[in-house]
């Protein structure tokens, strides 16, 4: 059954259908690091991505990040839900405004079952530590990621 979960890049971009891993299998995140790591690796795949409005092309996250404005607070509503292993997952969604005002969407859609699983006990596990409520953790989080991948170099 471990043959199923070789860690190649391409299982990332797998539809929804992923195979349910078995219990024992799937990682448990530890660290926020590997959180934001985890979350911008996906988040990256959903682009280039188009404004529905004025059909502006973002090619890329770094490039969204920079010139779109976060509205409101990421939702997972698994989390909401209480859910942190659904089979069928309810997904999770933050929303920015393009440049034109036009409101865009980041989802969750996608993401390997296993590697949403172990987000969603991370994150669980680290409101409890921290004390803090899912929308604290989560609007923390999208202010991270944002840092991070804006920060990150432009490839040449
Ligand atoms: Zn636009």
């Amino acid at each position: 059954m471990w043959a199923h979960y070789s860690s190649s890049r391409a299982q990332l971009h797998l539809p929804k259908k992923f195979e349910t891993p078995h219990l024992g299998c799937y990682s448990v995140i530890v660290t926020e690091a590997a959180a934001i790591e985890m979350m911008i690796e996906h988040l990256k795949g959903l682009f280039p991505k188009t404004c529905p409005n004025c059909q502006r092309v973002y090619a890329t996250l770094r490039e969204f990040y920079s010139d779109t404005t976060p509205v409101g607070n990421p939702i997972s509503y698994d989390l909401e839900a209480g859910d942190t292993k659904p089979q069928q997952p309810r997904g999770a969604v933050a929303v920015s405004n393009c440049s034109c005002g036009t409101p865009m969407a980041l989802r969750s859609d996608g993401m390997p079952l296993f590697r949403l699983w172990s987000l969603l006990l991370w994150a669980k596990t680290e409101t409890k530590r921290r004390n803090v409520t899912e929308t604290q953790l989560l609007a923390d989080l999208r202010v991270k990621v944002r840092k991070k991948v804006v920060a990150e170099t432009e490839p040449t």
